[in-house]
């Protein structure tokens, strides 16, 4: 078998959650050994979400990581951060070999992508589409290899590049043990990044043809504010459960 994928995947209550969940889910049914952690921004595990994710039956653990108290009454807050390193907790004790990739839940990607950063041997990058008002953030690339990146918004960032633009592999991130996402919105990649180091450059590996395709967009879900989530109330006068 091709080797494991480790996909984490933060999530949090609101209306389009299960929407937004389905739609991931069947898109990595496609994909084999694949492992889908399903990481909740909440206390408890919402009921509905473990049983929609046993529906699906994707390989998953459905696992819980609030964002502390501290930044939740934040403006800007550090969304995912949490989950993502409950994730990356969990990948160092059970898995020893294979790839992992943070997909937020209303992302959309071409399964394509999985069977190309299944083979990173230490951490992939490739363009997302959709992204700031530049439509698109990439790694220039020279002669196959990364000499800058192009991005919306650079924020004094030594990697300016989005959370669904690479991936690592299981064994580099288990030499660095002290790697991890910090809380501090905006800087969450280029910190988990620069967390990988020493990382030069030249080994990181370029996908999705050098850096010619997209097979990731960074869509967002417009929010109804009147909408709300079988798991926030009562639907009065509906059949709905
Ligand atoms: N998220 C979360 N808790 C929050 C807000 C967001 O766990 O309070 C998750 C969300 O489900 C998504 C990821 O973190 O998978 C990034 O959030 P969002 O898509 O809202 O951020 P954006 O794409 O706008 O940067
Ligand atoms: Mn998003």
């Amino acid at each position: 078998p091709p080797p494991p994928l480790y996909i984490i995947t933060p999530t949090y209550r609101r209306p389009e959650q299960l929407a937004e969940l389905t739609r991931l889910g069947y898109t990595l049914k496609h994909v084999v050994n694949l492992y889908w952690l399903v990481i909740e921004d909440a206390e408890e595990p919402t009921p509905q979400v473990t049983k929609l994710l046993q529906k699906i039956n994707v390989p998953f653990s459905h696992l819980v990581a609030q964002m502390p108290a501290k930044y939740r009454k934040n403006k800007v807050k550090p969304r995912g951060v949490s989950n993502r390193n409950r994730g990356l907790e969990w990948i160092r004790a059970n898995a020893s070999d294979g790839v992992l990739y943070f997909a937020d839940d209303d992302n959309t990607y071409d399964v394509e992508i999985f069977d190309e950063m299944r083979y990173t041997k230490k951490v992939s990058m490739w363009p997302v589409g959709l992204i700031t008002k530049f439509g698109v953030s990439s790694p220039i690339v020279k002669n196959g290899t990364v000499v800058g990146f192009y991005d919306g918004w650079i924020g004094g960032r030594k990697y300016p590049v989005d959370m669904a633009s690479f991936s690592v592999s299981v064994r580099f991130l288990l030499s660095r043990p002290n790697a991890s996402m910090p809380y501090k919105p905006g800087y969450e990649e280029d910190g988990f990044l620069k967390s990988l180091s020493p990382l030069k450059l030249t080994e990181i590996e370029l996908l999705a043809s050098n850096c010619t395709e997209i097979l990731v967009w960074h869509t967002q879900s417009k929010k109804n504010p009147n909408a709300m989530s079988l798991d926030m109330g009562k639907y009065n006068n509906t059949n709905l459960v």
